[in-house]
């Protein structure tokens, strides 16, 4: 009986796998055609100067609408799309995106931000990165500081040798590196510092509970010295309450981002943010 028990266990775990591996396998193959039929689309969310209150940036954050399942997270979809190889057409085609909406404000005389896209580590390692995703922008026909690229810090730990050159490519062709979700990796400070970084995102997990945990507190204080002392921004994550942007105001981060100014919008609102005093 009881080994009976256990085969039945068995059969349960792996028909639960196989469920879980055809749901996977299924929106791999959903995600492969996403693409050409228009279920993707770029959310914006705002950087804000933390002494100013303006509009200093933007970050453009990906949005798949599934005709069946719905709305489905990039936490979900991305890591899919990383492990199918997809991450690289879908990489190209954000960044497409993103340039020819800053075309379009451009020529529509809104006021220029940089704006942010996420890299994945699967794009990093493609061959002539920095080349092609030059030559992406250029062909828009817009300057390479338009765009600001997001690295995650876990990332440095799985990319090759040459990463640091990579990054010195991206960096001399004119994009702005970010250092994301920081704090949740672990690369070493001596490595940080031989990185082209220009800024610095502390991870939302240590700005959720800074006004009441001591520990956070410590930590997005200590980031900030040391990013500063590499003459580096801090931007931190997820700012959601005023108790939460004064303690980072104290810390002396110079940007944010969270829903206590804006949520990730469409393009429509996020242009909002952009619109030029009136001139009198
Ligand atoms: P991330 O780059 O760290 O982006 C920040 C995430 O925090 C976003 O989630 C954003 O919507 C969310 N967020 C912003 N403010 C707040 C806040 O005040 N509170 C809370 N709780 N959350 C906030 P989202 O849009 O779901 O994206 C998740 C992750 O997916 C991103 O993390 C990024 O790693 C990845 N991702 C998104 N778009 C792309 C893309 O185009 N390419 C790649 N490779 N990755 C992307
Ligand atoms: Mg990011
Ligand atoms: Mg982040
Ligand atoms: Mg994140």
């Amino acid at each position: 009986r009881a080994k009976d028990a256990g085969r039945n266990r068995l059969e349960y775990y792996e028909a639960a796998m196989n469920a879980k591996a055809v749901q996977r396998l299924q929106l791999e193959n959903d995600l492969r055609s996403a693409l050409a039929k228009g279920q993707l689309t770029m959310y914006y969310q705002p950087k804000v100067s933390v002494s100013s209150g303006e509009v200093v940036g933007m970050e453009a954050l990906l949005r798949w609408s599934h005709p069946q399942i719905g709305f489905v997270s990039p936490a979900d979809f991305i890591p899919v799309a990383e492990e199918s190889g997809l991450i690289n057409e879908i990489g190209d085609w954000v960044l497409h995106q993103v340039a020819m909406q800053q075309r379009i404000w451009l020529s529509q005389g809104y006021r220029i931000v940089p704006v942010a896209v996420n890299l994945s580590v699967r794009q990093f390692g493609q061959k002539n990165f920095a080349e092609k995703i030059q030559s992406i922008v250029r062909n828009v026909g817009i300057p390479t500081h338009f765009i600001e690229l997001e690295l995650t810090e876990s990332m440095l730990m799985d990319i090759g040798g040459d990463s640091i050159r990579v990054m010195d490519q991206l960096n001399e062709a004119g994009f702005d590196l970010s250092l994301d979700d920081f704090g949740t990796g672990y690369s070493s400070l001596s490595r940080l510092k031989l990185l082209p970084m220009k800024s610095l995102k502390i991870d939302q997990s240590f700005v959720r509970d800074i006004d009441t945990d001591e520990n956070d507190e410590a930590i997005v204080n200590a980031t900030a010295v040391l990013a500063h002392a590499m003459e580096m921004k801090v931007i931190a994550e997820g700012v959601e309450t005023q108790a939460q942007l004064d303690f980072i105001r104290d810390l002396h981060c110079e940007e944010y981002q969270g829903y206590l100014f804006c949520r990730p919008v469409p393009e429509s609102i996020a242009v909002t943010y952009l619109q030029r005093e009136s001139a009198i």
